[in-house]
């Protein structure tokens, strides 16, 4: 295991250290030890990142396409290069595996390549009028962002808070979790590294509502984007409604899963179980509720039973490990009490349920089934590795089921009915649904929910436009 990184604030391309600062520790979710202290932003670091986000901005958006281009691609190299050690910081705060944070990792340099070219995409367009006047239609970088990222992904989310932004002409003000912070610093460091201005990507850390209050209060910041709960999502939207901020919010899911009796069984067993237990289940897009056609149930149950059981839970450091310790004490804690909520209401346990060991923050593979639907674990994302398994009457039942909830990020669907594929696209209400697969993750697609899961896109042409604003400019 290597050295932890140094973690500091990088403010106007400085890194400011803990000398005359308070500290936060950072613990080993493995063991529940401190690991390093971060240093907080004091109320000056704060005004003098807006400052240099003003003049970054000034001087990022009157940089060339093809200069930003190479800046990025630059950046996402350092980002590769890097990846090793990233990755063991990575793991050594937030607990996954190693090859799953190098995996992640890998994933944001390829969503910084996407970015990259973009830059070069950023078209606007002309209306001719047959009698000589002209419109253009122009994109304009919609000015410096504050992103706020998650801990469930330290890099990748990270990225999605800087990646657009800087493709658009943005100047970015990031604050990665405080309980994860050395990923995201580390990505930071590459692109100043590979050339991005100081003034125009910055870092800070402290206690996530102050930090937040302080730079929304601020008119120098025009576009708020956050990953997390819903209910700080809703918070920051009302602080960014104060001075109509632009907003990208990417927030909780409860993923439905309809598998049908048509569908290949097997390998619906094999990608969502793998899919489920990933990060043990610190995934916004984690599938949760599994809605299972009565006649083919008892088969995915058993068959979901044997894989959570087989699923080597341990630190994220050990060779052959798939499932790591949960990122923090509020992960178990949360679980026990939804979990012994369904058992009082009459869901079966049918694995799992439990924490393992006295030592950090594990928690068994859990499965749940027959699961009351005003359970609150059915309602409330569990954010842990726990799948909720019911028999159900049919397709009706299943997208009744689906659209229960006001949360719409990601749905699964496992069928072969063509038909039956093209009627779930038109109604399961979702930002993302992946039918007959896992994935609901590319660069050039984009990524996002509706209702209480957010809005705005992050990834693909529109997680670019979504930090633009549109210009009319009209020609006699
Ligand atoms: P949370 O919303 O309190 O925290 C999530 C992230 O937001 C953290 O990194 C935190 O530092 C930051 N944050 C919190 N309050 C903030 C504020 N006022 N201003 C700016 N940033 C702020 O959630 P949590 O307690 O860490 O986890 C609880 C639930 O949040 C989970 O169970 C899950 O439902 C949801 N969550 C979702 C995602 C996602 O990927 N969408 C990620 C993490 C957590």
């Amino acid at each position: 295991m290597s050295t932890h990184p140094d973690l500091h604030l990088l403010v106007g391309g400085e890194k400011l250290d803990a000398s005359g600062r308070d500290t936060l520790d950072v613990l080993d979710p493995a063991t529940g030890e401190a690991i390093a202290a971060l240093p907080k932003a004091t109320g000056d670091d704060l005004d003098r990142a807006l400052d240099s986000a003003v003049r970054g901005f000034r001087e990022w958006r009157r940089t060339g396409a093809d200069k930003r281009e190479a800046i990025l691609r630059k950046g996402a190299q350092n980002i590769r290069d890097r990846a090793g050690e990233i990755a063991q910081a990575l793991t050594r705060e937030q607990g996954k595996p190693v090859p799953e944070a190098t995996g992640e990792t890998l994933y944001s340099a390829m969503l910084l390549e996407f970015y990259a070219g973009e830059c070069k995409r950023l078209y606007g367009r002309t209306l001719v009028r047959p009698e000589g006047s002209r419109v253009e239609v122009q994109q304009h970088p919609v000015g410096p962002v504050a992103g706020f990222a998650a801990w469930n992904f330290p890099s990748l989310n990270v990225m999605r808070k800087i990646g657009g932004p800087l493709a658009a002409g943005c100047s970015v003000i990031v604050k990665p979790s405080e309980e994860t912070p050395a990923a995201g610093l580390m990505i930071a460091q590459a692109l100043l590294d590979a050339g991005v201005p100081g003034d125009v990507l910055q870092v800070v850390f402290g206690v996530p509502d102050e930090v937040s209050r302080h730079l929304l209060a601020s008119p120098v910041i025009r576009k708020v984007t956050f990953t997390g709960s819903t209910a700080v999502g809703k918070h920051l939207s009302k602080l960014a409604a104060e001075d109509l901020k632009v907003t990208t919010m990417e927030l909780g899911g409860h993923g439905p899963v309809l598998v049908f009796r048509d569908a290949d069984i097997d390998t619906a067993l094999d990608t969502m179980a793998a899919n489920k237990f990933r990060n043990a289940g610190q995934v916004c897009v984690s599938p949760t509720r599994f809605l299972v056609e009565e006649d083919v149930f008892e088969k995915f149950r058993d068959g979901f039973v044997e894989r959570a059981e087989a699923i080597k839970v341990g630190n994220g450091f050990e060779k052959g490990v798939q499932m790591g310790p949960m990122a923090n004490d509020r992960g178990p804690d949360g679980l026990a009490a939804k979990i012994g909520d369904a058992k009082d209401m009459g869901a079966k346990l049918l694995t799992g349920g439990e924490r393992i060991g006295n030592q950090g923050y594990f928690h068994a593979p859990t499965v749940l089934s027959e699961v009351p639907t005003d359970a609150e674990i059915m309602n409330e994302e569990p954010f842990g590795p726990v799948a909720l398994i019911n028999p159900m009457a049919g397709e009706d039942a299943m997208i009744e089921e689906a659209n229960r909830l006001p949360y719409g990020l990601a749905a699964y669907a496992w069928t072969n009915d063509p038909a039956r594929r093209r009627r779930l696209a038109a109604e399961v209400e979702a930002g993302m649904l992946a039918i007959n697969t896992g994935g609901v993750s590319a660069v050039d697609a984009p990524f996002g929910g509706v209702q209480w899961s957010g809005h705005g896109m992050e990834d693909g042409a529109e997680g670019v436009a979504a930090c633009m604003v549109t210009k009319t400019v009209h020609e006699g």
